[in-house]
């Protein structure tokens, strides 16, 4: 057995969206509103002290977090193949199953609402 390790990298992206479908007239996200949001993605593996010693080079993780983040950021979330009912769950799920082919030790994705303290941890898809 290896040593076991999570990495994770962080980036924000600010954005509009509203609930229609699943709440009720007058709930507060029904209107058109914008939240600052905060992502984290978390990837599990082996960092052998003898091979580089890392689970990735956060430098390419990085970088194949920011398509992801520049499709999100300033942006209509409903307006988003997949996020037409923007939920931290869809939202969280919709980044993980974006992210999945290229990380399959992909193993959190957390979302937060940076002014609500509310958040959401997304562990993949059931078994
Ligand atoms: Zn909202």
């Amino acid at each position: 057995m290896s040593d076991q390790f999570e990495i994770f990298k962080r980036f924000t992206f600010d954005a509009a969206h509203h609930l229609a479908s699943n709440v009720p007239a007058g709930h507060r996200c029904a209107k058109l509103h914008g939240h600052s949001f905060e992502v984290e993605v978390y990837i599990r593996g082996s960092a052998e002290p003898q091979e580089g010693g890392w689970v990735m080079d956060f430098q390419d993780f990085e970088a194949a977090l920011e398509p992801l983040r520049a499709e999100l950021d300033h942006n209509y979330l409903n307006e988003i193949p997949g996020l037409e009912v923007p939920t931290m769950e869809n939202i969280s799920r919709w980044i993980w199953q974006r992210l999945a082919p290229q990380f399959p030790n992909l193993s959190r994705v957390i979302l937060r609402r940076g002014s609500f303290g509310e958040g959401c941890v997304y562990y993949g898809p059931g078994k």
